[in-house]
């Protein structure tokens, strides 16, 4: 592939605020960002060189779309098998739409990535109240069940206590056809964000610790306080399945780090991912500007890490009553999305805070630095 030249028109898929941190990175290296987004005035289409505003499967905006653009690439998953096969016989289309929609079905995905040799946390498909008492057999209490599509965020799934939970999370559940997946008894969660090019280059960022809040990502520390062969064994895991799936593009890769220290993939997100945006203050080149070498051909540096950091989710209208004290708050390097609506449980912006590399401190000191917004992590140890 050859490199995109500076002035190419780089087309995003979704108007969040993935694309709006990928739009501003593409604009740092001279490329113009063109949005697809239901939202004329989202977060992306805020900072965009142009916008074309349609739903995913409206084919005459899809074919607008991408006819005004260089490359494709996404900020968000779920778009149609039609519209990709639209979009991908009009241009290039990075991550390819084999890869999209792997990662759009909890089963297509675990499936590849146990074929290809990746530990997972065992599984089972249920379409049936029969097939999730044979899961429920295999698996034993407690377990998880969770819809295939479209689940984000701790959305669409059930902790199954008890035979008596089967039959109500499976009402709640269905019509979709459903995983019931074995429950892990985690240390902690982690996740690796890796970028690879049609070169072949592969970069992997260093481990990210994560923590939720209410399902929705709170916290990351990075680097993640676990072992260095395990953090090196994390990152390898996230570069063999970028390479098993050619990937091009960047990807986030999710996992748990089991009692015993295994580790067990949990997902994988093809695209930029809200655990990597500590790499926009700790990285010279951070997860977005990767995202955009990758997917326009070109050389991807080292993912180096100049600081250890804390990145800190706002969420919904309790987080964001507090900007006034974030934006009065030294060290505190604030990144807000743009959406004038703090609904609760919204992923209004993110605050990083900086420390020395290899000088991460404890939870007290992590509390500390975070200032204003202390406590609210603080409730989020959980
Ligand atoms: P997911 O929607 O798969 O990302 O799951 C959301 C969150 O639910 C994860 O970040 C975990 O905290 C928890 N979770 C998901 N799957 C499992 C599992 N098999 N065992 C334990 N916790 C899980």
């Amino acid at each position: 592939m050859k490199p995109l030249s500076p002035n190419a028109v780089l087309g995003i898929v979704g108007g969040g605020q993935l694309g709006r941190m990928s739009a501003v990175a593409a604009a740092r290296l001279g490329f113009r960002a063109h949005i697809l987004t239901t939202e004329a005035d989202g977060p992306a289409a805020q900072v965009a060189h142009a916008v074309t505003v349609g739903v995913y499967d409206d084919h005459d905006a899809l074919r607008r779309f991408a006819n005004a653009v260089d490359v494709v690439t996404f900020e968000f998953e779920n778009i149609s098998a039609d519209g990709l096969d639209l979009l991908s016989s009009l241009r290039p289309v990075h991550p390819s739409g084999h890869i999209l929609r792997i990662s759009q079905d909890r089963i297509a995905e675990k499936t590849f990535l146990h074929d290809a040799g990746i530990p997972l946390a065992p599984f089972h498909l249920v379409e049936s109240e029969s097939d999730l008492q044979v899961a429920a057999d295999a698996l034993g209490y407690p377990f998880i069940l969770k819809t295939t599509r479209l689940g984000y965020d701790g959305k669409g799934q059930a902790r199954i206590h008890a035979p008596e939970d089967l039959a109500p999370a499976f009402a709640r559940l269905s019509p979709h056809p459903l995983v019931a997946e074995g429950m892990v008894d985690f240390a902690c969660e982690v996740s690796v964000m890796v970028a690879r090019n049609a070169a072949g280059e592969v970069v992997t960022f260093d481990a990210t610790e994560n923590r939720h809040r209410n399902g929705i990502l709170d916290l990351s520390l990075a680097p993640a306080r676990i072992p260095a062969e395990l953090a090196t064994r994390a990152r390898g895991l996230a570069t063999d399945i970028a390479c098993a799936l050619d990937l091009i593009g960047i990807m986030g890769v999710e996992m748990f780090v089991d009692r015993d220290g295994g580790l067990l993939v949990n997902e994988i997100a093809p695209r930029p991912h809200n655990s990597g945006h500590w790499t926009m203050n700790a990285c010279p080149v951070d997860q977005f500007e990767m995202h955009v070498r990758a997917v326009t051909g070109l050389p991807l540096p080292p993912a180096t890490r100049h600081s250890d950091a804390v990145m800190k989710n706002l969420i919904g209208p309790d987080d964001m009553a507090l900007w006034p004290q974030v934006m009065a708050t030294p060290g505190l390097l604030a990144h807000h999305y743009g959406k004038a609506q703090a609904r609760p449980g919204r992923k209004m912006g993110h605050v990083n805070v900086l420390f020395p590399h290899g000088g991460l401190p404890g939870e007290f000191g992590v509390q500390d630095a975070l200032g204003p917004l202390a406590t609210l992590a603080d409730a989020s140890a959980e």
